[in-house]
């Protein structure tokens, strides 16, 4: 083709421009061409040119500057694939010398002929001839002297005259912008925003239509939606006498700037250049139409005649970009599932929280783990005792702890927002927080917390006390001073809208993990099809309930241990009936407890002197049972069914409560099929065990109340023996739900809340790519589920798979589930919607 021998290729609506080999931007302007918009006379240089213009192979500048005319002014600007991976700066002008600026002096009056020259003298210095910028500030008024200057700091800086030569300037410009593609800083740039390594650039040379100069003149950007609400209104900025973007830089009362539309405050483009006016208008709304997108539009008036330069993606917030996709839906414009696509699932999360606002000023003064999206500002406390207090006086408080024991919940629930010093992201500061939906940042071990002084202090020597005010942004894991500007959160018509179309697509379930009947009406407003993990020892953070099972933990004979556990199941049964009436029949999966031992101990006297209280026992009793039952390693000790077995009472409290409640809103015509889940098996023994005792409890508390009902039972996949022996777990099993927090921690013998001390480091050192508890171990942990699926569906071909663990939420894990064809991933309330977006981008 022509192209390959001249090295461009002029831009027509029939010229084979493709976004993967001339750029977006190149793409972007054939279709506004083919529009029939007035677009200047444009050539495009493909990415194989520009990489052979950085290695010094010139196109065939004679043959573009004969396509341009005598005396051409052209502008040259990136157009690289995805227009969010940057590129060079525009640079215009290109064509100016002494000879065209007396020509246009006589044409066009001094100041425009000025303007232009002096533009195009600045880019050139500094970004071809790479002169000292502070030379060449751009922006003082185009007169001949300053005029005069740049061309002889131009002469002292390069030791050499301004080029005057057309086909020298073109050709300087494209090999420096082509250069500046391919060095370091540019490419960590892009790849940082995703582009491959071999991302490649490509060009557009356009003739300049002149901003400046004869009768109504300038330049200016157009949209029709904001790019903060997303809603259509005509926002922008025209400028009198100026090229480029000019008028969106330049500072109130620096030039004539128009209004675009009638204003009472001063003069508009619509009422001096109707026609323009009228155009552009009609442009928008084709640009919408036709290249099915809200775009910004960079327009220049020569002389009362409108061109057309550029059109990009309008900038946007997340909740804009959803607003959007869905609007163009709406108008039929693309389709539900192209909607759907348009929005990244990762944006949902900030639609859901309060954010910082990322254009206001943050005075950041420490960083940690991202732990629980959101952002909240308020005092200092340092204890769960304080919060309640603060949060009693309606005062916004922020807990901060070296890190959370189930004593914090309460105060947890206070506070706006919580920062540990300790912990990684399944950490019980993290876990208890993301489904609270209370912003949370963890492991910030630059801070020093001194809890005996009462002060936090920054690595640069700032101490923070009780009462002062701090700002948690647990979207992006940092503290900061004071308060900060704020977004609200979104939770509007768009977005149930844009998740109804989502569901429409997906093929995976999502299923929310919710403890507590709170948690599940969460799970219901993100409308969740169900429970997939209702942590039953959760229901026992609350302060009334904590002491109850300590009762039961520390009662040592069978008599005690019955009337603690006649007090504990009716707190369930209630719990259990309003579980099932909130979620009106859809699934809920109760786990049996599972008590990790040190969570429910008291962690100091005053809680051991409580105790001993509640039990009627001397002090020195108490302390040396919680001493007794002290384990080396409480994540590996006498967790999960290992109690179960132990105690075997305990479980059996816990169906009865269960079965007690399908009874209840059996009464109230409702049919409820509870899923019971055994924690932490590694043995099918244990299933068999468990299963024979749940059996006879079913079949005891069906003949006293006379009812008849179905449950299934299941096993939690936690260990790594649990997903070797699935093939003999499968059969006693009507599921298997994986539990990837342990699963992950015993995989790897990582301990979930000791990792977050070094995991910075070893992500830092490349030893894992990523924090393993964030982001499913596809690899390791990842061969241990497909194992375990594998096998339990051979000698179990029904069984329904899952899993609940923290990585349920996750748009990867969520990939990986599917492959793996599970029924369901299940996940904290707050990511529901996330997971559901994520699940039809993978099904569309
Ligand atoms: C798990 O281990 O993945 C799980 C969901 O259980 P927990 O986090 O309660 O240990
Ligand atoms: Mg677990």
């Amino acid at each position: 083709s022509l192209s390959d021998i001249t090295g461009f290729a002029e831009i027509t609506p029939t010229a084979p421009i493709a976004a993967e080999r001339h750029g977006g931007r190149a793409k972007c302007l054939q279709r506004l061409i083919r529009l029939a918009m007035p677009v200047p006379p444009t050539v495009a240089l493909d990415f194989d040119a520009v990489h052979a213009l950085s290695k010094g192979d010139m196109p065939d500048l004679d043959a573009m500057l004969a396509f341009f005319g005598p005396d051409p002014l052209l502008s040259v600007r990136p157009s690289s694939e995805d227009p969010d991976w940057g590129g060079p700066g525009a640079i215009l002008n290109i064509g100016m010398n002494d000879a065209l600026h007396a020509r246009l002096t006589e044409s066009h009056g001094e100041p425009a002929a000025n303007a232009l020259y002096l533009r195009f003298i600045q880019s050139y210095a500094v970004h071809v001839a790479r002169a000292d910028p502070d030379e060449f500030e751009a922006g003082g008024a185009p007169t001949a002297e300053a005029l005069a200057h740049a061309l002889a700091a131009y002469e002292d800086e390069t030791d050499e005259p301004f080029p005057q030569d057309v086909r020298d300037q073109l050709g300087e410009v494209l090999r420096s912008m082509a250069r500046a593609w391919e060095g370091t800083t540019a490419r960590l740039l892009r790849e940082a925003k995703g582009a491959p390594a071999d991302a490649g650039l490509g060009l557009v040379v356009q003739k300049m239509a002149l901003g400046v100069g004869n009768g109504i003149s300038g330049s200016g950007v157009i949209q029709f939606v904001s790019g903060q609400s997303g809603r259509p209104e005509i926002r922008g900025r025209y400028m009198c006498q100026a090229q480029g973007r000019d008028a969106l830089t330049a500072k109130d009362g620096a030039g004539d700037i128009l209004y675009l539309k009638q204003d009472p405050r001063g003069r508009s483009i619509e009422t001096v250049l109707p026609e323009v006016w009228s155009d552009l208008m009609r442009y928008g709304d084709l640009a919408r139409k036709r290249l099915r997108e809200e775009m910004q539009i960079e327009f220049t008036v020569e002389n009362e005649e409108l061109f057309i330069l550029d059109a990009v993606r309008v900038p946007r917030s997340p909740r804009a970009n959803l607003r959007i996709a869905v609007a163009l839906a709406n108008d039929g414009i693309i389709s539900q599932d192209e909607a759907v696509l348009r929005v990244p699932p990762h944006s949902l999360s900030e639609l859901l929280h309060s954010q910082v606002d990322p254009a206001g000023k943050r005075d950041i003064v420490g960083s940690g783990i991202a732990a629980s999206p959101g952002a909240a500002t308020g005092k200092i406390v340092f204890t769960a005792r304080a919060a309640q207090a603060m949060a009693a006086q309606d005062e916004p408080c922020v807990l901060v702890r070296r890190e959370t024991t189930p004593e914090d919940i309460r105060g947890m629930h206070a506070a706006k927002a919580v920062l540990t010093e300790r912990g990684g992201v399944t950490s019980h500061a993290a876990v208890i927080a993301r489904g609270l939906g209370v912003p949370c940042v963890v492991g910030a071990s630059d801070l020093t917390l001194d809890l005996k002084a009462g002060t936090l202090t920054t690595p640069d020597g700032r101490v923070f006390r009780e009462g002062d005010r701090i700002t948690i942004d647990g979207s992006h894991g940092k503290v900061i001073a004071g308060s900060a500007r704020m977004l609200a959160p979104a939770l509007g018509d768009n977005f149930r809208t844009l998740l109804a179309w989502a569901d429409a697509a997906r093929d995976i379930g999502v299923r929310a993990n919710a403890d507590t009947p709170e948690d599940a009406r969460k799970a219901q407003m993100f409308e969740a099809e169900g429970i997939g993990l209702c942590r039953t020892e959760h229901m026992f953070f609350a302060e009334d309930r904590l002491l109850a099972m300590r009762e039961m933990i520390f009662a040592d004979d069978a008599v005690d241990r019955r009337s603690i556990l006649d007090r504990i199941g009716p707190m369930l049964r209630r719990d259990f009936v309003e579980l099932f009436g909130i979620m009106k029949g859809r699934p809920v999966t109760i786990r049996l407890f599972d008590l990790p031992l040190h969570e429910f101990l008291p962690q100091n006297r005053e809680g051991l002197r409580e105790l001993a209280e509640a039990l009627d026992l001397p002090l020195s009793d108490v302390t040396r049972r919680a001493e007794a039952l002290t384990e080396f390693n409480p994540m590996l000790g006498m967790r999960g069914v290992r109690l179960g077995l132990t105690v075997p009472e305990i479980y059996d409290t816990q169906a009865r409560a269960i079965f007690e409640a399908v009874v209840e809103v059996a009464r109230e015509g409702a049919t409820v099929v509870p899923e019971i889940m055994i924690p932490l098996v590694s043995a099918k023994r244990e299933v068999e065990i468990v299963k024979a005792r749940v059996d006879a409890v079913a079949a005891a508390v069906r003949i006293e109340r006379g009812v008849d009902f179905d449950y299934r039972l299941g096993v939690m996949v936690e260990t790594p023996r649990a997903a070797l022996r699935a093939g003999e777990i499968a059969p006693h099993s009507a599921f298997l739900s994986f539990g990837t927090n342990d699963l992950t921690q015993m995989t790897y013998g990582l301990s979930r809340d000791d990792a977050g001390r070094f995991m910075s480091q070893y992500v830092a050192q490349g030893v894992y790519d990523e924090d393993p508890f964030h982001v499913l171990d596809a690899d390791g942990v990842g061969e241990l589920l497909m194992l375990g699926a594998e096998r339990g569906r051979r000698t179990n071909p029904g069984i329904t798979l899952s899993i609940c663990g923290e990585h349920g939420g996750n748009p990867e894990s969520i990939a990986f589930c599917r492959d793996a064809r599970f029924d369901y991933v299940s996940c904290s309330p707050f990511r529901v919607p996330v997971a559901r977006l994520a699940a039809a981008h993978l099904a569309i």
